[in-house]
């Protein structure tokens, strides 16, 4: 059965995109390729224009439909940021000024906060940790700094793009919880490193959260949804599992929908009658010394992790498709089964495809095969929840373009022509122009050792899991 896949876009959205998101124009690639490919129909963008036609009639067959986002209000970025971030952040005669750098000796360190943040928020471009002597302005407090020193400089139309991001998402979570889609893509989402008062690793804002949140809170459980449990219809809440397969470990999700109770194992009484988590968050990525970010918490998750619903899956260096079909095997499919979800929201990052030379070959994953980007992506579709899914990081441009556009086609079940067609970006396709990304031939340092550390690991996790949500 063809699946329904609504595509939020339009043509401010890409606009804003190619400004605010790095590296710059990659939005104009990933869209104009899908439009090559007649993966939506810009005819359809004005769906917003045609408000009395059901999700039936919007539906274009083996065509995702068009949804016009919205932009986010002060109040939504507020269910997360801090007022004082927002205020800064939609100022836009405050966050267009730049920081002043000076030989002054009014040198203003670093606040503790920032301090301590350093040591866990290493910029995505490594350089000399040569210490300059600037005049910290409030752009500086808030993550906002020259782009010599940081991953978020400010630029004009800041306030725009923030709005757009989260916005974009927001659109995305309502039309999947109020309309009749299986899937709502958003590859203008996933800023996933935004942190609560401050930029980091090229995400200004935290839509991720955001988007999560209004599902937590809105959302049906799937029996609600299909209507076939009424007793567990009014007494479930929505659960939905977070599933990051961008290079870099999701860190704002993760501490963000932490759960407040703590679990042990066995569990006691009192622990059976806490509440249950709502959202499990799962991330896969590459973890080594100084690889943004830098914190403990992209270590491989303790079986005994008080908050056994927050994951941690460190890779080695280039990770290909047969590490990721094993993990897949073994940890991804068992946490599924054990927290049961009702949504799955997926952060599709593409850095972790072979060839992103920002992160220098950490990631070696492939587009086609087994363990490839479509064969997880038909797995996820294997197990019937409702679908959000964003985009992330993706440094190569025509990388990102061809992986995203490859996981469309497997959303709507569609095959797609194995060459780049013809458009308005096709030499930037050389010289395969193909449509699928290939390993190199760089050595997979994922062993049977590190693999079988991680799955003992996962697997406690996971019969622990099963436990907290039976009782
Ligand atoms: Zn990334």
């Amino acid at each position: 059965m063809q699946n329904r896949v609504a595509y939020v876009y339009s043509y401010e959205l890409e606009r804003l995109g190619n400004i605010g998101t790095h590296p710059a124009g990659r939005s104009n690639r990933v869209h104009s390729l899908a439009k090559s490919l007649d993966l939506f129909d810009t005819s359809d963008e004005a769906s917003d224009d045609k408000p009395d036609l059901s999700p039936e009639e919007k539906v274009v067959p083996s065509k995702a439909t068009v949804v016009v986002p919205r932009l986010a209000t002060d109040v939504d970025l507020r269910r997360y940021h801090s007022k004082e971030f927002v205020d800064f952040l939609l100022d836009s005669e405050q966050t267009e000024k730049r920081p002043t750098e000076t030989d002054s000796e009014n040198f203003s360190s670093d606040t503790g906060s920032e301090a301590s943040e350093a040591s866990t928020s290493h910029s995505y471009n490594s350089r000399p940790s040569k210490k300059r002597r600037v005049q910290q302005t409030p752009a500086d407090r808030f993550g906002l700094k020259d782009v010599r020193r940081s991953d978020c400089p400010p630029f004009p139309e800041i306030s725009d793009y923030a709005r757009s991001v989260v916005g974009s998402t927001l659109t995305a979570a309502e039309t999947l919880r109020k309309d009749d889609y299986d899937a709502v893509i958003n590859w203008e989402g996933g800023r996933h490193h935004a942190l609560r008062d401050r930029c980091s690793g090229f995400c200004y804002v935290q839509d991720v959260v955001l988007g999560m949140d209004y599902l937590r809170r809105h959302g049906q459980s799937k029996a609600s949804l299909n209507r076939t449990d009424i007793a567990t219809t009014s007494t479930r809440k929505p659960r939905i599992m977070y599933l990051d397969l961008d290079v870099h470990f999701g860190d704002a999700p993760a501490a963000a929908f932490k759960h407040p109770y703590r679990y042990s194992s066995p569990l006691t009484s009192s622990q059976k009658r806490q509440p249950k988590p709502q959202i499990m968050t799962v991330s896969v990525h590459h973890h080594s010394p100084g690889f943004f970010p830098s914190t403990i918490e992209a270590d491989l998750t303790s079986p005994a992790s008080p908050t056994p619903c927050t994951i941690s899956i460190p890779l080695q260096r280039a990770a290909s498709a047969p590490t990721y079909a094993r993990i897949w095997r073994t940890c991804i499919e068992p946490l599924h089964t054990a927290f049961e979800p009702d949504y799955v929201v997926l952060l599709l990052g593409m850095d972790a495809l072979a060839g992103d030379k920002l992160v220098d070959g950490a990631g070696n994953w492939s587009t086609q095969g087994e363990g490839g980007v479509a064969w997880c992506i038909e797995r996820v579709l294997e197990w019937g929840c409702k679908m959000l899914i964003l985009g992330g990081g993706g440094y190569h441009r025509a990388n990102t373009a061809r992986g995203w556009a490859i996981v469309t086609s497997t959303l709507l079940k569609r095959a797609i022509p194995e060459d780049v067609p013809p458009h308005d970006y096709w030499p930037e396709y050389s010289p395969s122009f193909q449509m699928h990304v290939e390993p190199t031939g760089a050595k997979d340092e994922n062993t049977d050792a590190s693999l079988g550390a991680i799955e003992q690991a996962i697997e406690m996790l996971a019969s622990r899991i099963t436990e907290i949500m039976a009782t």
